[in-house]
């Protein structure tokens, strides 16, 4: 055991509020894994809410685990430690499931490498009897989780507060052996065993089948939370090392009805689930009650929920203080932002996604310029000094004046920004946070090349030349290389477990990986996929229909939305 590890785990629960030890003795023991850092996993409500389930069932322990930084990992390497967890200071081989909470594919590698350094064979074939069982939950899950299936004993798909006591109970009373606790895995709706599966290519390298074995069922189902009432949503454990560790989050319901074409959480959480206002009223008060000074509103886009107003009210008479996850420009209110403002905000956040209106349509996400202008009076207005926007680049039919269209809009919201300012002076600052598209599994777009490094580099360019000289304005962007990556992991095939194995036993190291792999990037990322080719997700069924996508997807083709000359 490393002390200063030790001593750093025992730092982090120290600052903590709500953390739960329990004695193991006769417990089930989870080990709950986060393969990011404490400051993110902390942040994320799924993470929390499902160490709350957790640690309600009376015979279960469950510890958080997260991903060494790199000094930490060699301080592991250097003392022969396993990485443990955060609670009981436990080696992640001593429990009896290790759950990856999953909601990014590249933390894939990350889950690979903790499991490495746990001593944990990666594949499933070469774990032996006493080795934990390793699963998976989390919106990866249930997107595409065939590059990392050959890596965990089953995967979780859907909406795990129901589920997990399922799968508890079904441990506590049946498990015999890992291979008859898989067998009956297989039957539980919601729960995919990846190793009863088998993925048949065609020599072209195209995937034709995925053939269910051994009476499994032939299409996954995700399961989806009848009641979102019946299970309270919020942080589990409070922090100061989180982001958003100074206040409670409150999620405010499931899924957003806009349909915006490119979006995941816009399709694989359908239908849209609200939390009753009366549910969250009660549990804010509650909160008021015990204390709690900040409340932290979640959901996909918090400003549509049906009763944001009434929630406001409840807020601030109880003397609270209101942050909020997200917003559209075209449902932004005085309201709304006069709440955000008295809440102690800096900084408001809109998704324009597009430069241009003809691109919205295309993506569906159809605010106008004079709503995202609009936006920028009433941040303005309220004393907000920063306004941070995303934007995407490298979406189907984006042309060069789509992209050009992006600082010159930038320009203009500047101005709005500014006229406003009584002295006349640049007033806060604007941020551009540039990401690259990846197409999506279950979306219309899932069938859209993704655009490749080298040609979004060149939009990133454009965009960087177009605000130049505006002291004001801030670029942000990953770096193009990184979409890259993640478009071979969200696209990706059971074939590409092997880079993920690679880039594992090179200690994170995926650009060597990719060199090193000899598999076909660009047949994984950048090739436009037919509309009737076999997708590595389509033994699954999240509640999307493919003939409502084709429309979709159609529909963003279409001659009107399309201007000449357009990928
Ligand atoms: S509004 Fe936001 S969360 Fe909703 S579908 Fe569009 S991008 Fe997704």
């Amino acid at each position: 055991m490393s002390w200063t590890l030790k001593k750093k785990a025992q730092a982090l629960l120290a600052a903590e509020e709500g953390t739960v030890q329990k004695d193991w003795g006769g417990r089930i023991a989870v080990a709950l894994v986060y393969p990011n850092a404490y400051s993110v996993g902390m942040s994320n409500l799924g993470f929390q809410t499902i160490y709350r389930h957790l640690n309600e069932l009376p015979d279960v322990v469950c510890e958080r685990v997260f991903l060494p930084d790199p000094a930490e990992a060699a301080e592991l390497a250097r003392t022969r430690t396993a990485p443990f967890s955060l609670e009981s200071q436990r080696p992640l081989g001593d429990f009896h499931m290790i759950g990856f909470s999953v909601t990014y594919e590249g933390d894939y590698i990350n889950v690979l490498r903790i499991l490495e350094l746990a001593g944990i064979p990666l594949r499933v074939g070469d774990r032996r009897s006493h080795d934990p069982l390793v699963l998976m939950g989390g919106v990866c899950a249930f997107s595409n989780p065939e590059p990392i299936a050959p890596f965990m004993d089953f995967v979780v798909v859907g909406e795990g507060e129901e589920l997990v006591g399922e799968l508890i109970a079904a441990y506590r009373e049946q498990y015999r052996d890992r291979e008859s606790f898989l067998d009956l895995l297989t039957a539980l709706p919601g729960v995919y065993v990846p190793e009863r599966y088998e993925a048949r290519y065609a020599e072209d390298g195209a995937l034709v089948d995925v053939v269910a074995l051994g009476g499994a069922p032939a299409v996954v189902t995700k399961r989806r939370l009848r009641d979102v009432n019946a299970f309270r949503t919020i942080a589990a454990v409070k922090t100061p090392n989180a982001e958003y560790g100074h206040m409670a989050l409150l999620e405010v319901g499931k899924g957003c009805g806009r349909g915006c074409r490119f979006c995941l959480e816009g399709q694989v959480y359908r239908p849209v689930r609200h939390r009753s206002v009366q549910a969250l009223s009660d549990t804010i008060k509650q909160l008021a009650a015990e204390g709690e000074k900040r409340i932290g509103l979640v959901g996909a886009c918090v400003s549509d929920y049906p009763w944001i107003g009434e929630l406001l009210k409840v807020v601030e008479d109880h003397g609270m203080e209101l942050s909020i996850s997200s917003l559209r420009a075209d449902s932004l209110t005085d309201d709304l932002a006069a709440s955000l403002a008295r809440g102690g905000h800096r900084t408001l956040t809109i998704a324009p996604e597009a430069g241009t209106e003809r691109l919205r349509r295309a993506i569906r996400k159809a605010i106008t310029d004079e709503q995202i202008l609009g936006a920028c009076d009433i941040v303005r207005a309220h004393g907000i000094p920063n306004l941070k926007t995303y934007f995407m680049i490298g979406q189907p039919t984006e042309t060069d004046e789509d992209v050009a269209a992006i600082p010159a809009l930038a320009r203009r919201m500047l101005e709005r920004l500014r006229v406003l300012d009584p002295q006349g002076r640049p007033f806060g600052r604007l941020t551009l946070s540039i990401s690259s598209f990846v197409p999506k599994p279950w979306t219309p777009f899932q069938w859209a090349p993704f655009a490749g490094a080298e040609a979004l580099s060149r939009k990133l360019a454009t965009i960087k030349q177009g605000v130049g000289g505006l002291a004001t304005v801030r670029v942000l962007h990953e770096n193009p290389r990184e979409a890259a990556l993640q478009a071979l992991l969200a696209r990706g095939d059971r074939r590409v477990g092997d880079f993920l194995e690679a880039a594992a036993r090179l200690g994170g190291d995926w650009r060597r990986a990719l060199r090193e792999w000899d598999g076909d990037l660009e047949f994984h990322t950048t090739r436009a996929r037919a509309l009737d080719e076999r997708l590595p997700w389509d033994h699954f069924e999240v509640g999307v229909k493919k003939a409502g996508l084709r429309r979709e997807w159609e529909r963003a083709l279409a001659a009107d939305a399309v201007p000449a000359g357009a990928a």
